[in-house]
């Protein structure tokens, strides 16, 4: 993807006076998008439940005319709503929602050990959550005819992801909602698309592996697979993002 990407709009600015929401922006594939969407020109708001991590965003970058922190779990309605009214009260309308906070089951979740606490959990955060960004986002864009929805998906929305059925299921789930969607909402000028990650080393992969450093991830994956050099950074997913919100 690095190389697919990397070039794409390094000279220009693609998202000059747009507004973007980022869901998961405090951190790791978010986090990336969000720095990268104000390098090309976007006023960004970040949503996230670590509000510690998304204030520090905020506070380095140190222009809140360009960027701000709003605490939205993406599971509750009623964040998201305030969310998407914030950016349009403070911004002035909004051009795009990336909907990518996500969470994961343990990494050795095997059948025996998923019940209807880790599904509902899971499925609130990624499926619903999702549902809601894109609800939310729709009935501001619709009357402005146009606007990006994006989702973080995974690999795992296509092929198999190891013994994390729960996680798997909910991707899919995203992956599906994306080509809905794009039907419904692409009458009213609206695109809707996802990303689908394999390996990407955040927080979310380090810490369900266990392991720290983006080579040895790499040796770990290449012992289940030959798969070496697949391992993305996250400003490669990023890039994709860019691209998928760019006009
Ligand atoms: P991450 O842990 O670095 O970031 C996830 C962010 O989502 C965090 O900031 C977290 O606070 C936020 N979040 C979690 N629950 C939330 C909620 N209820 N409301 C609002 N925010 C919430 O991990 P990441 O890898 O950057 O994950 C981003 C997305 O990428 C997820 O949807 C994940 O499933 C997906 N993904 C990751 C990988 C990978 O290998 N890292 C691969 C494929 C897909």
């Amino acid at each position: 993807m690095a190389s697919s990407f990397s070039s794409i709009g390094s000279t220009s600015k693609r998202l000059e006076g747009k507004v973007a929401i980022v869901t998961g922006g405090a951190s790791g594939i978010g986090e990336a998008a969000a720095r990268l969407f104000i390098k090309h020109g976007a006023k960004v708001v970040i949503a996230d439940i670590q509000d510690d991590l998304g204030q520090s965003i905020v506070e380095e970058i140190g222009e809140n005319e360009v960027i701000s922190y709003v605490h939205c779990d993406v599971k509750v309605e009623k964040d998201v709503e305030n969310a998407v009214d914030m950016a349009v009260s403070k911004y002035g309308k909004l051009d795009i929602m990336f909907s990518n906070a996500g969470i994961s089951e343990e990494l050795d979740s095997t059948i025996m050990k998923v019940d209807y606490e880790i599904f509902k959990n899971i499925f609130d955060v990624n499926v619903f959550g999702a549902l809601m960004c894109a609800k939310h986002a729709a009935r501001v864009m619709i009357p402005s005819k146009k606007g990006s929805i994006m989702f973080t998906s995974s690999v795992a929305s296509v092929t198999c992801g190891g013994a994390v059925h729960t996680y798997l299921a909910s991707k899919h789930a995203v992956a599906g909602l994306a080509k809905n969607l794009g039907v419904e909402l692409g009458q009213h000028g609206i695109r809707v698309n996802c990303v689908s990650p394999f390996c990407v080393p955040t927080p979310m992969l380090k810490n369900g592996l266990g392991i720290h450093e983006k080579e040895k991830i790499e040796d770990f994956v290449c012992e289940i697979a030959n798969l070496k050099g697949t391992i993305s950074d996250v400003e490669d997913v990023a890039q994709a993002t860019l691209y998928l919100a760019s006009s």
